[in-house]
């Protein structure tokens, strides 16, 4: 297992352009990029705060993960996620170690990297993301 560091934190969010706001003016950080991915149901912002990226979430669709997560729990911290170098590797690894996963084989996120999710019933509660980032 080899992660390298925190790769970002996702937030959940009911409206991305509000939020955006909050980020930019109040904060003073800048957006440089937002992205749906529709296989997710959501629409994301992001931000560099030093060299920790934030990862805001809309959902597009109120039935997708997003969505639901608010419903639930409201708006907040989503997922933390963490880079690692050999994402397809380290799935198998942490499968075998008896970790639910959420996504057996890695999948195309945001940014055009490869993640998986591991199961928060197995993370003390923390959706967990890995992110590979393609050769
Ligand atoms: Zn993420």
């Amino acid at each position: 297992m080899n992660l390298t560091h925190v790769e970002h934190i996702g937030i959940a969010v009911k409206n991305l352009d509000e939020s955006i706001k909050y980020y930019e003016n109040i904060l003073g950080l800048k957006c440089y990029a937002i992205e749906e991915v529709k296989d997710q149901k959501v629409k994301t912002a992001f931000f560099m705060a030093g060299q920790t990226k934030i990862e805001l979430l809309e959902s597009t669709e109120s039935d997708g993960p997003i969505g639901k997560f608010i419903e639930k729990k409201g708006e907040g911290i989503h997922h933390i996620a963490f880079a690692i170098n050999n994402l397809a590797e380290g799935l198998k690894e942490i499968e075998a170690k008896g970790i639910q996963l959420i996504d057996k084989v890695p999948r195309q996120g945001a940014e055009g990297l490869n993640i998986a999710f591991l199961h928060p019933k197995s993370t003390n509660g923390v959706l967990t993301e890995l992110c590979e980032h393609p050769e």
